[in-house]
C-alpha cells in the first residue's frame, strides 16, 4: 500500500506544502512571545501553543518516527520543499569535496545543543524559537542557491544526520528489489543527469546511488528514483534486522562525534526528568564551576560544554583507548565500534524523553489553545493561581514503557556484540561493561525517583 503512495506524483509534494503551512504558522504564533525571566520561560514554553507543539510534540514524533520508521520526516520537511525550489534557479556549484566530510553537520549539532538550546534556551522561548526556525530556513536557502542538488540536506542539516542514525535501527528503508535489473540497466533513471531537473522522478539528488543502499543512514525518503525508475525496481521494504547486519566500521568519525553529543544530551535530557538524578548529574559541572569561579562565562554554556563535550569525549576516548592498548588496531576503529554500540541506547533514550515530554505536556493543552501567545496562563501558573496536575497512572506507564525499550536496546548491542568478529573477547566484556554502564546511567533516572 506504501509503495503504491510512493509511485505517486502528489507524494511527498502535498505533504510539504502541508507542513509549510504548519511551519508559517507555528512560526508566526511564536514570533511576539518573549521573556527574559528563566523561571517565567519555564512555564512560557508550554502554555505558548507554537512552543509547545514544534518541542513537546513535533520534535518527539520526528525521533520516535525515526527510530521505528526511518527517515521519513525528511521526505516531509518542508526546509527540503524550499531549499530544492531555490536550487533550481540557484548557482549550483559543486559543493567542495574537503568539506563533504560531515564535520560541517557535527559542529553545528553542537552549536545548537550547547549555545543555541542549552544556553540562550530556543526551546523555552517562543520568540527564539521562531528565530531558530526563520534562521534554519534562511540557511537552507543560501545554501542551496549557491551550490548544486541537495546541498543543505546532505552537508548541513544536524536534524536529518540524527534522523539518519537513529533510522539504523529502522525496519523499514529504501532498496532495489533486484540488483541483476540495475546491473543490466542502460538509461540508470535514478541517477541520470538529464533527470536533475524534474518535478516528478527526479535523479537523486543526495548523490546516491538507490542499488548500492545498504543503510538508511543518507537516503532521505523522496522516493524521487522510485517514480524514475522504469523498471519498478525500488521500493521501500521491511529489512531484517538492520542495526545487527551494519557494519560499524561505515560509521565515519563525524558520526562518531556526533554520537558522542548525543552521549551527554540524551543523559542530560533524561536524568534531569528527575529531581535527584538532576542534583547528582549537576554537581560536577556545578562544583568545577564554582572552583575556576568563571566571570565570562555563562554558567549554562559552561555545563553544556562539561556535560554534552568534555565528559562524552573522555568517556569514548577512554574506552577506544584501553581497547587499543589490549588489542592494537587503530583508534578510530575502537571509536566507531563503541559509538555504534552505545546507539541503541542513546536511541531508545531519546524516545523515552520524547515519551514523557508529550505525556507530561497534556495538562497544558487546555491553556495553550485557550490563549495560544501563553504569557497569561504562564503567568497565573507561576504565581500559584493555576496549578498543573500529571495523570499520574500514564507517567507510571511510559516510564515502564521507556525502562523495557531500554532493556530491548542493551539486548540489540549485547547481540551484535557477541557475532562482533573484529574484537578480542577481553574487548568484547569491556565494550559489555560499558554499554550497561550508560544504560543505568539512563536507568538511574527513573529508578532515583523513589529516593
Ligand atoms: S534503480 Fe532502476 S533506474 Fe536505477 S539502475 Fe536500477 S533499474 Fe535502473
Ligand atoms: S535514493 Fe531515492 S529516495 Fe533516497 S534520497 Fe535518493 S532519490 Fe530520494
Amino acid at each position: 500500500m506504501f509503495n503504491k503512495l510512493y509511485k505517486s506524483k502528489y507524494y511527498p509534494l502535498v505533504f510539504q506544502f502541508f507542513t509549510l503551512i504548519v511551519f508559517i504558522l507555528l512560526t508566526f504564533g511564536a514570533i511576539g512571545t518573549t521573556t527574559n525571566d528563566a523561571n517565567f520561560a519555564k512555564q512560557l514554553r508550554n502554555t505558548n501553543l507554537s512552543n509547545l507543539i514544534v518541542w513537546s510534540y513535533w520534535w518527539p514524533l520526528i525521533i520516535l518516527t525515526a527510530i521505528f520508521f526511518g527517515r521519513h520526516w525528511c521526505s516531509l520537511c518542508p526546509v527540503e520543499l524550499i531549499s530544492g525550489i531555490t536550487s533550481r534557479f540557484g548557482l549550483k556549484i559543486k559543493f567542495p569535496k574537503y568539506f563533504k566530510s560531515g564535520w560541517i553537520i557535527t559542529i553545528f549539532y553542537a552549536f545548537i545543543s550547547i549555545v543555541a538550546i542549552h544556553t540562550f534556551g530556543i526551546n523555552r522561548v517562543p520568540r527564539l524559537m521562531a528565530f531558530y526556525l526563520l534562521s534554519l530556513m534562511g540557511l537552507a536557502i543560501l545554501i542551496s542557491f549557491i551550490f548544486e542538488k541537495r546541498a543543505f540536506c546532505s552537508y548541513f542539516c544536524p536534524v536529518g544526520k540524527l534522523l539518519g542514525l537513529y533510522s539504523l535501527l529502522a525496519p523499514f528503508g529504501l532498496r532495489v528489489k533486484n540488483q541483476d535489473i540495475c546491473k543490466t540497466c542502460k538509461t540508470k533513471e535514478c541517477i541520470s543527469k538529464k533527470n536533475n531537473k524534474r518535478l516528478i522522478g527526479r535523479s537523486c539528488q543526495s548523490n546516491l546511488y538507490p542499488a548500492k543502499i545498504t543503510d538508511n543512514r543518507d537516503c532521505i525518503l523522496c522516493t524521487q528514483c522510485v517514480k524514475a525508475c522504469p523498471n519498478n525496481n525500488i521500493r521501500i521494504q521491511y529489512i531484517k534486522k538492520p542495526f545487527q547486519s551494519f557494519d560499524l566500521n561505515k560509521l565515519s568519525l563525524p558520526e562518531v562525534g556526533m554520537i558522542s553529543i548525543l552521549i551527554g544530551f540524551v543523559s542530560y535530557e533524561i536524568l534531569t526528568s528527575w529531581e535527584f538524578s538532576e542534583s547528582i548529574l549537576l554537581s560536577l559541572p556545578n562544583w568545577l564551576f564554582g572552583l575556576f569561579s568563571f566571570k565570562n562565562v555563562p554558567p549554562k554554556l559552561f555545563e553544556a560544554i562539561i556535560l554534552f563535550l568534555i565528559l562524552p569525549i573522555i568517556f569514548l576516548l577512554s574506552t577506544a583507548g584501553l581497547a587499543k592498548i589490549i588489542e592494537g588496531k587503530s583508534l578510530s576503529f575502537y571509536l566507531k565500534r563503541i559509538a555504534g554500540y552505545l546507539l541503541p541506547v542513546i536511541a531508545l533514550g531519546h524516545a523515552f524523553k520524547a515519551l514523557l515530554k508529550m505525556t507530561s505536556r497534556i495538562p497544558y493543552w487546555q491553556y495553550a489553545l485557550d490563549k495560544p501567545k501563553g504569557l497569561y496562563y504562564a503567568n497565573k501558573i507561576l504565581t500559584g493561581e493555576i496549578t498543573i496536575s500529571n495523570f499520574s497512572w500514564i507517567e507510571l506507564a511510559v516510564v515502564l514503557l521507556g525502562m523495557l525499550g531500554l532493556i530491548i536496546s542493551v539486548v540489540f548491542s549485547m547481540k551484535k556484540l557477541k557475532h562482533d568478529t573484529g574484537l578480542l573477547k577481553p574487548n568484547k566484556i569491556i565494550f559489555g561493561l560499558v554499554v550497561t554502564l550508560y544504560y543505568s546511567l539512563l536507568l538511574f533516572g527513573p529508578i532515583s525517583n523513589n529516593f
